[in-house]
C-alpha cells in the first residue's frame, strides 16, 4: 500500500462543514461570524507518551482526545483537525483500528479530519485541532481573581495509577528498588477502570463550553493538577490554597469497589494516593476558577454537561501555592509535576 492509498483508505472522509477537506494543498475552513478560531497542537511520541505495543484503537482515541481536551479548556467547540503521522510501515492491521478509534471520537464531537501529512519513520502522531468560540468568551489561564473558588472536573490520579502498574509489570524489580513510596495494589477490575482513564480519556468539551461566561480561568490537566493549576496562578498573577482532603477524594478508584476504597483509605497509602491525584498527570480533566457568586451556575454547567465537578480550594491574592492537610494545617509541597526536560 502506497502513501496515497493509505491516506485514501483510512483518512479520507466526507467533510460537510469544511469548505475543503483532504486532497488539496490546503484545507479550507470558514469560521462563523463573531467566532474566534481556537487552535491547538499535541504530539504523541512512541515510547514517550505511549507504549509502542499499545492497542492502536485506544491510541487513535487518545491522540485526538488530548487535543480536544485543549479546546475544552478554552471553552471552544471542535470543528476540524489535521493529522500528521510518522509510521514505521503501512500496516493495515494497525491502521484500521487506529483510524477507527480516532474517527469514532471525531464523530462524537463532529470534528472533521480535513488534512495532514504522512511519512515513514518512528511512530509519532501529531494532531492540530481547530475549534470555535464566541469572540471574548474563550476561557483563558489569565483570568483567575483572589477569592475565586478552584474546581476540578471528573476524577484525578487514576491514569497515573494505571501507568505505575503497567511500568511495574514491565520493569518489575528495577522500579521496585528505585521507588521508596508505598505502592497501591488493586484488584484487576479496579485497575481496568484506571487503565481506561489512561488509555481512553474523555475530553470535557461539553463542560468547557458550558463554563463560558462563568469560569474566570481554566486549563486542562495533562501534566498533573498542581503543575497545571500553577500555570493558571502564574498567568493570573495570583496564588492559591488547596484542600488536599478534598483532592484526596478525586480518585475514581475510591468509588470502584469496597475493596479498593478500603485499601486507598489506609494511612500508609495516603501519600501515594495524594501523589497520583496532585501530580500524576494524563488526567485530561479541567481545573478552573469561578467567583463564589457563580457557585450555582458552575453546578448547573456540571449537570448540563453530565460531568461532576468539585471545589478543592480558593484563589489568594498572595502568590504561591499552599496546601492544607486534612486537619487544616499547612503541608509541605514536595509534589513534582511532569516536565519532559526536567
Ligand atoms: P503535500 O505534498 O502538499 O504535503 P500530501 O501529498 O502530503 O500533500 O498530502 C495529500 C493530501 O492528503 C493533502 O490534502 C493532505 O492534507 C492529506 N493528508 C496527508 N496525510 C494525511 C493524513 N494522515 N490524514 C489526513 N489527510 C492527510
Ligand atoms: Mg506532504
Amino acid at each position: 500500500m502506497g502513501e496515497f492509498d493509505l491516506i485514501q483508505r483510512f483518512f479520507t472522509r466526507p467533510t460537510p462543514r469544511a469548505v475543503l477537506g483532504v486532497g488539496d494543498d490546503c484545507a479550507l475552513l470558514q469560521p462563523r461570524p463573531g467566532m474566534h478560531l481556537a487552535v491547538s497542537t499535541d504530539i504523541l511520541v512512541s515510547g514517550r507518551h505511549f507504549f509502542p505495543d499499545v492497542d492502536p484503537r485506544t491510541l487513535g482515541h487518545k491522540a485526538l482526545a488530548v487535543n480536544l481536551s485543549d479546546l475544552a479548556a478554552c471553552g471552544a467547540t471542535p470543528i476540524a483537525f489535521t493529522l500528521a503521522l510518522s509510521l514505521p510501515n503501512a500496516d493495515p492491521a494497525w491502521l484500521e483500528p487506529f483510524s477507527q478509534g480516532l474517527l469514532a471520537l471525531a464523530d462524537t464531537h463532529g470534528c472533521e479530519l480535513i488534512g495532514g501529512d504522512t511519512t515513514q519513520g518512528p511512530l509519532n502522531i501529531c494532531i492540530t485541532v481547530f475549534g470555535e468560540v464566541p469572540a471574548g468568551l474563550a476561557l483563558l489561564r489569565s483570568g483567575a481573581k483572589a477569592g475565586d473558588d478552584i474546581y476540578v472536573s471528573g476524577t484525578l490520579g487514576d491514569a497515573n495509577l494505571a501507568l505505575t502498574h503497567l511500568l511495574r509489570a514491565r520493569q518489575g524489580a528495577n522500579l521496585e528498588a528505585s521507588s521508596a513510596a508505598a505502592f497501591i495494589t488493586l484488584p484487576p477490575e479496579d485497575l481496568a477502570l484506571a487503565r481506561t482513564r489512561l488509555e481512553q480519556p474523555t475530553p470535557r468539551v461539553a463542560l468547557g463550553t458550558a463554563l463560558r461566561g462563568i469560569a474566570t480561568a481554566a486549563a486542562d490537566i495533562s501534566d498533573g493538577l498542581l503543575g497545571d493549576l500553577g500555570h493558571i496562578l502564574e498567568r493570573s498573577g495570583v496564588g492559591a490554597t488547596l484542600d488536599t482532603a478534598r483532592a484526596f477524594g478525586c480518585m475514581a478508584a475510591h468509588h470502584s469497589s469496597e475493596h479498593a476504597a478500603a485499601q486507598l483509605a489506609t494511612e500508609a497509602l495516603r501519600p501515594a494516593v495524594l501523589r497520583h491525584v496532585l501530580s500524576g498527570g494524563d488526567d485530561y480533566e479541567l481545573v478552573f476558577t469561578a467567583p463564589a457568586c457563580q457557585a450555582d451556575a458552575v453546578q448547573a454547567a456540571a449537570r448540563a454537561s453530565q460531568t461532576s465537578v468539585r471545589c478543592i480550594g480558593k484563589i489568594d491574592a498572595a502568590t504561591g501555592l499552599r496546601l492544607l492537610d486534612r486537619d487544616g494545617r499547612w503541608m509541605r509541597n514536595d509534589f513534582q509535576s511532569f516536565d519532559h526536560f526536567a
